[in-house]
């Protein structure tokens, strides 16, 4: 896909960010590119709009910015899944190991129905641990059928 190439350059990648040793990509200059992030949207869309996807699971933080335009382009919902203690209603929480500590996502009870399908965002998968942590978090709802798929 020739599209890639340009969604590709126009991620900036900074070293030593947050910590040394670490190369990481800052997708806000994507944003700047509006070919780019057209682009990499449409991809997404044309591979998941005749899947029967009911729900778009955005993972906190920039899960919120790529999630909702396919939410809207593929005619689901979006369901925001976020860090600890910024959801006010009833929620259910996943916790995760990191490389130090461990970390916690939580969703809405509710939110997503039994047999629902969904499809988890987020920008990035380094060691796929939010990943998991996310796919657990939803496949823990009560009879939840169709934990179909993800993209990065
Ligand atoms: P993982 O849980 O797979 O190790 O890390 C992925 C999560 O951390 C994602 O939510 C992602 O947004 C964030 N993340 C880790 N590394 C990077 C990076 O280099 N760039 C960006 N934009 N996000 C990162």
């Amino acid at each position: 896909d020739s599209r890639v190439a340009r969604i590709d350059a126009a991620i900036r990648v900074i070293p030593d960010f947050p910590k040394p040793g670490i190369l990481f990509r800052d997708v806000t200059t994507l944003l700047l590119d509006h070919q780019a992030f057209k682009d990499s949207i449409d991809i997404f869309v044309e591979r998941y709009k005749d899947l029967k996807i009911d729900v778009v699971a955005g993972i906190e933080a920039r899960g919120f910015i790529f999630g909702p335009p396919v939410a809207l382009a593929i005619g689901a919902k979006f369901v925001p899944i976020r860090k600890p203690r910024k959801l006010p209603g009833e929620v259910i929480s996943e916790e995760y190991t990191l490389e130090y500590g461990t970390d916690c996502i939580e969703m809405h009870v509710g939110a997503i129905q039994s047999g629902e399908r969904v499809l988890i965002v987020d920008d990035l998968i380094a060691t796929g641990g939010t990943l998991q942590a996310a796919i657990k978090l939803i496949g823990n709802l009560e009879n939840l059928s169709n934990l179909l798929q993800f993209l990065s």
